[in-house]
C-alpha cells in the first residue's frame, strides 16, 4: 500500500469522488465476497480466526519507506492474506481479509475518515485482485508451482495498489499519474513485500502438515519483522529530519535578509517535517493535534511564530518532531540576529553616529565611484562648515551642539535630492556630492538653498540659536581626482569664511594660491614654535590714581622674517587649529618666569604677571602644572590668567574644577575683554574670578553718553563684588581721568606704555611709577566743570 498522506488541506472535488469511488467498489466487492462465503459454508478455522486479528496487529506496523513523491508504506498483513488464500476457499480469504482491513482503519486513530475509506477500499480491491490472480494461475495453469502462481499474485497487489493510490495523490495534486510515479523507487519495497507475504505461505504449510501447533512459532520471524521495520521506518524518519536540519544548518549564513530567511525555513521545514506545510505568524497560535509551533525570538523578545501543519494526519507530531522545530526555530533566530548585527555594524561604519547621515567614508566611496563613472557629466561638489560653532558649543555646552548638529543635518537633508550625497565629514563640516546636474540642480542653487534654510534661527533645548554656514563649491573638471576636488571646495569655503562667512564661493585657480600661503605659514608657525621664535612683548598695568606699575601682561608676538609681525590675533587661533595650544602655553610661561625674576630686580619689588589662556588652554591638566610650577617657584610674585569670557559659559564640571584647581594655587583669574561677548555677570558669582579687563572697545567710548552709564555700572558693580577692575586700551589722559573717576583702580594702555620687549621695560619699571599728574589735572577739571553746570 501507498500511503495517502501528502494529501493536501485543499482538494478539488475530483479526488474526493475518486476516492469515495475507490471505497464503493471495494465495499461493494468486500461484501458480496463475505456474502457469498456466509450463505455457502462459512468454515471458520480457529488459524483462519486469529489471521483477523493478525492484520489487525501487523496493519499497524508498516515499513516507511520515504520518497520524494511521498511515503511508501509497505504493510506486512499481505502474509495473513497468503495464508487466507492458501486455507480457504476464495471468497473466504476475500471476506475475511475485508472485515480485518476495515476493523483495522477503524483502529488507527489518528486518521481522517476520507483517508480510512479510501485506505479500506484500495486495500478490497487490491485484494480481490490478488486473490482473483492466484485463482486463475491456478485454475489455467495446473502446472504452475504453488508459489509461482503466490507471487505472481503479490505483484498484482502491489502494483495495483501503488498505481492507484499514486492516482489519488495525482489527482490531488493536479498532476499526471506518469510524474507522480516514480518506478525507481519500487523494486526494493516490491521485494520486501514479496519476501514477507512468504510468511504467510510457510504458515500454510505447516497447517497443511497438521502442525497445528507449531506454526505460533511463525509469531517469532513476524514479531522480529515488525519490530525491525518500525525501527527501520524510524530510523530512515530520523535521518530524514537530521539531513534537512542539517542542510538548514549549513545554508543558514547564506540567508540574506528577513524575507529570504523565511523562505528557506519554509522549505527546509518542508523537507524536515515531509507531508506538512509551514508558515509564519506575528501572533502567537496555539498547537494541537496536527499542528506545532515555535517561537523565534531575537534581542530576547517574540518576533515570529514558525507554524507546521499536517497536511493529512498520517500520525501527529512526536517530541522528534517538536524538538526538530524547535532546532529550526532557533536556527532562525540566531541567524535573524546575526543579520540585525551585521545590519548594525554595517550601518554604523557607513554612517555618521550623531546625525544618520553618511560618514567621511562613505563620501570619499562614492566621489570615487561618481569620477570614474561619469566622466561626461563631471560631479561637484559642496563644502559646508558652520560658521561660529565652536562658541555654540563652549557657551551653551556639548549636548546642546551635538543637538544643534541634529537640527543643522536635517535642514541640509531637504536641499539635496535623494540622487546626492550628503555626509557630514566630522565636527561641524559637512559635504554634499552632487551628481546629476542639469537644469535647475546646479551647485549654487543648492548651495544658496542650504544658506537660506540655516538662515532662521534653531530653536534646541528650549535656546533659540543663530548659526551660519561657509560654502565652498568645487566643480567638476576634466582630470580633477578626488582629492583635488576635496581641496578645492576646502579652499573655496576658507574664502567664503575671509569674505565674512554665511557665505558661498566657487572655487577658482587663484584662491589656491592663497591656500598654499595658508598651509605655509601655518608650516612656518609649526617652526617658530619649535624654535621658540615666538616672542613675548609686555605691558605694564598701573595704578590709575598714584601711577604706580603693579604689573605687566604679557601678550604674544611673531615676527615673520618675510611678512613682517603677524598679531597674536591672527596666529594663536592658528596655533589652537594646529593643536599646538600647549606648546604656546609652555612658551609663555617660560618667558614669564624671566619676566618675573627681571621685573622684581628691576622694580625692588615683586610685580604681577598676566598670562592669557584660551579656554581650551584654561582647562588644560598642563597648564595647572605650570601655573603650580610657577607658583611654588615664586610664591612671592602675583600671577594672573586672563581668560575669556568663552571659557566661563561653559558652565560644566569639567572647567569649574579646572578653574577652581587654579584659584587653588593662589594665581588670580581676570576674566579678560569684559563686554564684548555675554557680558553675564550671573557667571561671575559661580567661579572663582577676582579681575575684570574691561574691554578696550568699551574703555575707548565712555566718553559717549550711550555707554558711559554702562562702563560706571560695570565699575560700580565689580567693585561691589569685590573684584578689581582694570580698563584696557587707554589711549588718551581724559580717558585715563574719566575712568579713574568712574571708580576703576588700574589702567593698562599704549598712553602708559606699549608693549614692548622686557629689555625695555626694565628702565620704566626701576623707576616704579608713571607720571599721572596730567590725569589728575584733567580731573580736577572736570570735577570743577561739573560744579559750574546747573
Ligand atoms: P588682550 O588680552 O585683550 O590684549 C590686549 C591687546 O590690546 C593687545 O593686543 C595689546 O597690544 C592691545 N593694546 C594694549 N593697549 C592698547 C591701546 O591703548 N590701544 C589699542 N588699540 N590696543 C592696545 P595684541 O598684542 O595684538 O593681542 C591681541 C590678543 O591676542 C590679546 O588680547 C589676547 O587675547 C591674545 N593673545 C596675545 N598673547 C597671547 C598669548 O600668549 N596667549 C593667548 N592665549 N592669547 C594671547
Ligand atoms: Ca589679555
Ligand atoms: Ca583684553
Amino acid at each position: 500500500m501507498v500511503d495517502a498522506t501528502a494529501k493536501r488541506r485543499r482538494r478539488p472535488t475530483r479526488d474526493v469522488a475518486f476516492d469515495l469511488f475507490v471505497f464503493g467498489a471495494g465495499a461493494l466487492l468486500g461484501y458480496a465476497a463475505l456474502a457469498r462465503w456466509l450463505t455457502d459454508s462459512p468454515m471458520l478455522s480457529v488459524p483462519a480466526a486469529a489471521t483477523v486479528l493478525l492484520v489487525i496487529v501487523m496493519s499497524q506496523y508498516p515499513l516507511t519507506l520515504p520518497q520524494r513523491a511521498g511515503d511508501a508504506v509497505i504493510g506486512f498483513e499481505i502474509s495473513a492474506l497468503v495464508f487466507l488464500v492458501l486455507v480457504m476457499p476464495p471468497d473466504g480469504a476475500l471476506g475475511l481479509w475485508c472485515v480485518g482491513q476495515t476493523l483495522a482503519q477503524l483502529l488507527e486513530r489518528p486518521r481522517s475518515w476520507r483517508s480510512r475509506l479510501f485506505n479500506i477500499g484500495i486495500t478490497v480491491l487490491c485484494g480481490g485482485l490478488f486473490v482473483l490472480t492466484y485463482s486463475v494461475a491456478e485454475r489455467y495453469a495446473p502446472g504452475m508451482h504453488e508459489l509461482v502462481a503466490l507471487a505472481l499474485a503479490c505483484v498484482a497487489f502491489f502494483v495495483a495498489d501503488l498505481v492507484v493510490t499514486t492516482l489519488s495523490l495525482a489527482l490531488e495534486a493536479g498532476e499526471s499519474l506518469g510524474s507522480a510515479l516514480v518506478w525507481r523507487a519500487v523494486a526494493l519495497p516490491l521485494l520486501i513485500f514479496v519476501a514477507v507475504a512468504t510468511l504467510g505461505y510457510l504458515a500454510a504449510l505447516l497447517q497443511r502438515s497438521q502442525a497445528g501447533w507449531s506454526m505460533l512459532l511463525l509469531l517469532v520471524p513476524v514479531g522480529t519483522i515488525l519490530v525491525a521495520a518500525r525501527s527501520i521506518s524510524d530510523a530512515r524518519l530520523t535521518s530524514v529530519r537530521l539531513r534537512g536540519l542539517f542542510e538548514a544548518a549549513t545554508e543558514a549564513p547564506g540567508w540574506a535578509d528577513e524575507q529570504h530567511i523565511e523562505q528557506a525555513l519554509v522549505e527546509q521545514s518542508h523537507r524536515v517535517f515531509r507531508h506538512s506545510t509551514t508558515s509564519w505568524t506575528t501572533t502567537p497560535v496555539p498547537p494541537g493535534k496536527d499542528r506545532m509551533t515555535s517561537v523565534i525570538s531575537v534581542d530576547g523578545r517574540p518576533h515570529r511564530w514558525l507554524v507546521v501543519d499536517r497536511a493529512s494526519t498520517h500520525h501527529g507530531f512526536d517530541d522528534a518532531d517538536r524538538s526538530a522545530l524547535d532546532m529550526l526555530a532557533a536556527m532562525a533566530a540566531s541567524t535573524l540576529e546575526r543579520r540585525r548585527l551585521l545590519d548594525e555594524m554595517s550601518h554604523l561604519a557607513r554612517h555618521d553616529v550623531l546625525t544618520g547621515l553618511d560618514n567621511r567614508a562613505v563620501f570619499a566611496d562614492r566621489l570615487e565611484h561618481a569620477l570614474s563613472y561619469r566622466r561626461h557629466h563631471a560631479p561637484a561638489i559642496l563644502y559646508c562648515d558652520l560658521d561660529g560653532f565652536k562658541a555654540v558649543n563652549d557657551r551653551f555646552g556639548h549636548q546642546t551642539g551635538d543637538a544643534l548638529l541634529k537640527a543643522v543635518a536635517e535642514r541640509l537633508r531637504v536641499c539635496v535630492r535623494p540622487s546626492d550625497t550628503l555626509a557630514r565629514l566630522g565636527g561641524d563640516e559637512f559635504a554634499v556630492l552632487l551628481e546629476e546636474l542639469g537644469g535647475d540642480h546646479d551647485p549654487l542653487r543648492v548651495a544658496r538653498s542650504i544658506l537660506d534654510a540655516l538662515s532662521t534661527p534653531f530653536t534646541v533645548e528650549a535656546q533659540v540659536i543663530r548659526i551660519q554656514v561657509s560654502v565652498g563649491i568645487a566643480p567638476g573638471q576634466q582630470g580633477l581626482s578626488a582629492s583635488d576636488l576635496m581641496r578645492n571646495a576646502d579652499t573655496a569655503m576658507y574664502r567664503a569664511k575671509a569674505l565674512g562667512k554665511d557665505r558661498a564661493e566657487v572655487f577658482e585657480a587663484s584662491m589656491q594660491a592663497d591656500n598654499m600661503r595658508r598651509i605655509q605659514l601655518q608650516d612656518e608657525l609649526r617652526r617658530a614654535l619649535e624654535r621658540s621664535e615666538i616672542t613675548f612683548a609686555h605691558q605694564v598695568i598701573v595704578d590709575l590714581s598714584t601711577g604706580r606699575i603693579e604689573g605687566v601682561e604679557l601678550l604674544a608676538r611673531w615676527h615673520h622674517r618675510e611678512l613682517g609681525p603677524i598679531g597674536p590675533d591672527v596666529f594663536v587661533p592658528l596655533v589652537e587649529q594646529m593643536g599646538l595650544g600647549l606648546a604656546l602655553v609652555d612658551q609663555a610661561f617660560t618667558a614669564a618666569r624671566t619676566a618675573a625674576v627681571e621685573l622684581a630686580r628691576a622694580a625692588g619689588r615683586p610685580l604681577s604677571i598676566a598670562i592669557n589662556l584660551t579656554p581650551d588652554q584654561a582647562t588644560a591638566p598642563r597648564v595647572l602644572e605650570l601655573v603650580t610650577t610657577m607658583r611654588g617657584d615664586h610664591p612671592e610674585v602675583p600671577l594672573v590668567l586672563e581668560i575669556t569670557e568663552g571659557t566661563l559659559l561653559v558652565d560644566d564640571t569639567r572647567t569649574r574644577e579646572a578653574l577652581e584647581a587654579l584659584a587653588a594655587t593662589g594665581a588670580r583669574l581676570a576674566v579678560d575683554d569684559f563686554g564684548v561677548g555675554y557680558s553675564s555677570i550671573g557667571y561671575l558669582h559661580r567661579f572663582p574670578v577676582r579681575i575684570l579687563k574691561i574691554d578696550k572697545s568699551f574703555v575707548q567710548d565712555c566718553h559717549e553718553l550711550r555707554a558711559r552709564p554702562l562702563v560706571e555700572g560695570v565699575i560700580a558693580m565689580a567693585r561691589t563684588m569685590g573684584l578689581s577692575v582694570v580698563a584696557e586700551g587707554i589711549e588718551d589722559w581724559s580717558t585715563a581721568a574719566l575712568i579713574r573717576d568712574m571708580g576703576c583702580d588700574l589702567g593698562q594702555g599704549f598712553l602708559f606704555a606699549r608693549p614692548v620687549p622686557l629689555a625695555e621695560l626694565l628702565g620704566l619699571v626701576s623707576t616704579g611709577t608713571v607720571d599721572m599728574s596730567q590725569a589728575a589735572a584733567l580731573s580736577r577739571s572736570r570735577v570743577a566743570r561739573a560744579a559750574l553746570m546747573p
